[in-house]
């Protein structure tokens, strides 16, 4: 059992209607990983940095089960950096400032340890160097799921194509969904979504759910209405991080089986939007995690008697 993360691990920059923060610890790959801890003890991470980036931050993902073995510091660049602006309603932001920096020098070449993950996570990053990496495993893993955003649709689409073709699961958000489908409906773009490749799709909603689609079949998890939301930055990838955490550690990839990681994963976003940046899901307890579970189960189960 074994799942290997790919994505960015860098500096952000964050402004919501509650607060401001200077550069902070970001990236997919940070909020997968801290994600997926709550279910396996290892995640494999395959990144890069530059040499502005602080030990201290590296021995907290270790302290959280990440192996940096893949994880390369280039002497002489800077971290990828990001920057957004939530508007008051927290679903839709505006991003200030991407900064590639190191990442335009990122060589993907996986360690040989990582090479026999059954389970791989394509967090968001240039679908080239998704690519990539995918093509260096031993043998096709179990499950590779996908995530991506506009930015690459904007820039990238062709290898964007081409890698959607190639996995299992993609994740993306409603907007990127209807961008990359040209449908509003959402139902008409999963279907032209799926017919692009993957098995499954997940259209997640931010504050409205997630939507797990198959070729016949949808399942709904709604979001917790939460007391304290204040930075949604990285609950997309928290989501990811619990889903493909829960079905490492259970190994059952059907239907039946990712319905029950959606809810999971809904579980990890809603944790990670309660603080500012990782700081709330560095800090989840299992019982945490179960009290928050048994309220996503409460929240829609009821008995119906016709
Ligand atoms: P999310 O809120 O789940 O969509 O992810 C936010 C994280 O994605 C932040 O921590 C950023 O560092 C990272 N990020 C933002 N833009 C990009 C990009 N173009 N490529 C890869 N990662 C990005």
């Amino acid at each position: 059992m074994s799942l290997v993360i790919l994505g960015t691990v860098a500096f952000d920059a964050i402004e919501t209607p509650f607060g401001k923060t200077d550069k902070i610890l970001g990236g997919a790959a940070t909020y997968i990983s801290l994600a997926a801890s709550n279910f396996i003890p290892e995640t494999k991470i395959l990144s890069v940095i530059g040499d502005d980036f602080p030990e201290e931050y590296l021995t907290m993902l270790q302290s959280k089960g990440a192996n940096i073995e893949g994880l390369r510091r280039i002497a002489g660049e800077k971290t990828f950096f990001w920057s957004g602006v939530y508007h008051n309603d927290m679903n839709t932001r505006d991003t200030l400032d991407t900064q590639l920096n190191v990442l335009l020098k990122f060589n993907s070449s996986l360690p040989e340890s990582y090479k026999d993950a059954d389970f791989v996570m394509l967090g968001n990053l240039d679908p080239s160097i998704q690519l990539a990496a995918l093509e260096q495993f031993n043998q096709r893993p179990k499950l590779v799921v996908l995530d991506t955003m506009n930015f690459w649709m904007d820039i990238a689409l062709e290898p964007l194509v081409k890698v959607i073709s190639k996995v299992d699961v993609l994740t993306i958000n409603d907007e990127e969904a209807r961008q990359l489908s040209g449908e509003y409906s959402l139902v008409k773009a999963a279907r032209k979504i799926l017919a692009m490749g993957p098995k499954f799709l997940i259209i997640k909603k931010g504050e409205h759910g997630a939507l797990l689609f198959s070729e016949d079949e949808i399942f709904y998890v709604p979001a917790l209405p939460l007391e304290e939301v204040f930075d949604p930055t990285g609950a997309g990838d928290s989501f990811a991080g619990g889903f493909t955490g829960y079905l490492c550690k259970t190994r059952d990839i059907s239907f039946e089986n990712m319905k029950r990681a959606v809810l999971f994963g809904s579980a990890a976003a809603s944790f990670c939007v309660e603080k500012f940046g990782t700081e709330r899901l560095e800090s989840i307890t299992p019982e945490d995690f179960s009290n928050r579970v048994q309220e996503f189960v409460d929240l829609s189960q009821v008995e119906i008697d016709w």
